[in-house]
C-alpha cells in the first residue's frame, strides 16, 4: 500500500507544482470561493493550501489519505460524465507517502474541527481541532523520503516561478474565485475574483493586451464559446500565451491551437502566433479526461464536427472565410 502510494506519487507528484496544483483542484471541487497558497522556498520547504470549501467530516478527513477514497465518482457512470477536477482518489495518498502533510479541516454542520497528521504515508495522529469552516493543508519537507526525486527539483525562485504561471492559468480557468500566491510571506499574485472574465484576464495579461483584443461569446450548435482571441497585429513566437479551457478545466491542446492558426493563416507571418484565452464548454459527456494522470490531455467525441464549427467561429470573429 505504502509502496503503491509512492508510485502512484511519481505520477502525480512530480515537483512542487504538482501537488499546488492537486490541492488547489480539490479546493476549487470543495466549493472554495478563496483559495490561499504559502510557499516556502518554492514549495521546497512547504506548501500550504488554505480554502473556505466544503471542509470534510471527522470521518472523511482520515479516510482522505487512502488510496482511491474519492468522493466524487460514486458509479461507472460518473466517470462518463465528470464534472470535478479531481475524481482518482490519488492525490492525498500520494503526496502523503512523500511529505510531511498536515490536513485541518472542518464542516459548516461540525462544531469541532479535525486535524489529521501523516509522514511518509504513515498516519501519525488525528485529533479534534479549533478552526475555521474549510481546510487547510500543509505539506511539508516535499521527498524527504525519497531523495533520488528531491535531486530532480530545480532552485527555489524555479519551482515558485512554475507555480506562479499555475496560478495564471487557475485564475483564468475559475474568475469567480479568488486565489492568492504567496512566496516567503511576500503576496506575489491575487486574482480579483469578481467573476469576470474580462478582469480575471487583465491581472494576466495586462488591462491594455486585454483591450486590444476580439471578444468572443459565442453559442453554437455543439459548444459554447466565450473568451478573448487577439487582433491578428499581436502575435508572439509562442504558443504559451494560449490558454484553453474545456468545462473550466485547463487543457492543452495541439487540436485547438492548429484550429485558431489556421483561421489567422492568411493574416500573420508564419512562425508567430496569436493570443488566447478560451472557454469552451461542451457537454461533460463528449469530453474524456481520463486519457493521463495530470487529466490535461482530453479526448473528444466528435471532432470533425467541433473541428468545422471551432474554425467557423475563429474565422468569423476575425472576417475571413473558413478556409
Ligand atoms: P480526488 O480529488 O481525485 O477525489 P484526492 O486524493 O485529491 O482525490 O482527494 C481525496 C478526497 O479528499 C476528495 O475526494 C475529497 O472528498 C477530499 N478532499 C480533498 N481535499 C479537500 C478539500 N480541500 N476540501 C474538502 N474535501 C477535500
Ligand atoms: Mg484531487
Amino acid at each position: 500500500e505504502a509502496t503503491a502510494n509512492q508510485i502512484a506519487a511519481g505520477e502525480v507528484v512530480e515537483r512542487p507544482v504538482s501537488v499546488a496544483k492537486e490541492l488547489v483542484e480539490n479546493s476549487l471541487d470543495a466549493g472554495a470561493s478563496r483559495i490561499t497558497v504559502e510557499l516556502i522556498q518554492g514549495g521546497l520547504s512547504g506548501i500550504k493550501v488554505i480554502d473556505n470549501g466544503s471542509g470534510m467530516s471527522p470521518e472523511d478527513a482520515k479516510l482522505c489519505f487512502q488510496r482511491h477514497a474519492t468522493s466524487k465518482i460514486k458509479t461507472a457512470g460518473d466517470l462518463t460524465r465528470i464534472l470535478t477536477l479531481g475524481f482518482r482518489g490519488e492525490a492525498l495518498p500520494s503526496i502523503a507517502s512523500v511529505a510531511k502533510v498536515a490536513l485541518v479541516t472542518r464542516t459548516r454542520d461540525d462544531l469541532a474541527g479535525t486535524e489529521v497528521r501523516m509522514e511518509g504515508g504513515q498516519l501519525l495522529s488525528v485529533s479534534p481541532a479549533g478552526c475555521p469552516v474549510g481546510t487547510t493543508i500543509d505539506v511539508q519537507e516535499l521527498f524527504y523520503n525519497t531523495p533520488a526525486r528531491r535531486k530532480h527539483l530545480k532552485s527555489p525562485n524555479a519551482e515558485a516561478g512554475q507555480i506562479s504561471d499555475l496560478f495564471a492559468k487557475l485564475a483564468l480557468a475559475r474568475p469567480d474565485v479568488r486565489m492568492e500566491l504567496r512566496s516567503n510571506g511576500r503576496v506575489i499574485f491575487c486574482s480579483p475574483g469578481n467573476g469576470s472574465l474580462r478582469d480575471a484576464a487583465a491581472s494576466v495579461f495586462g488591462p491594455d493586451n486585454v483591450r486590444s483584443m476580439i471578444e468572443m461569446n459565442h453559442q453554437g450548435r455543439l459548444l459554447t464559446i466565450r473568451g478573448f482571441i487577439s487582433k491578428p497585429v499581436l502575435t508572439r513566437a509562442s504558443r504559451q500565451y494560449q490558454n484553453f479551457y474545456i468545462n473550466q478545466r485547463y487543457i492543452r491542446s495541439i487540436f485547438i491551437s492548429s484550429l485558431l492558426l489556421q483561421a489567422y493563416q492568411t493574416l500573420i507571418p508564419a512562425g508567430r502566433f496569436p493570443l488566447a484565452l478560451l472557454h469552451i464548454a461542451l457537454d461533460p459527456e463528449q469530453v474524456d479526461v481520463n486519457v493521463h494522470p495530470t487529466k490535461m490531455e482530453v479526448r473528444l467525441a466528435r471532432e470533425k464536427e467541433l473541428a468545422e464549427e471551432l474554425l467557423e467561429i475563429f474565422s468569423g470573429h476575425l472576417n475571413v472565410p473558413a478556409a
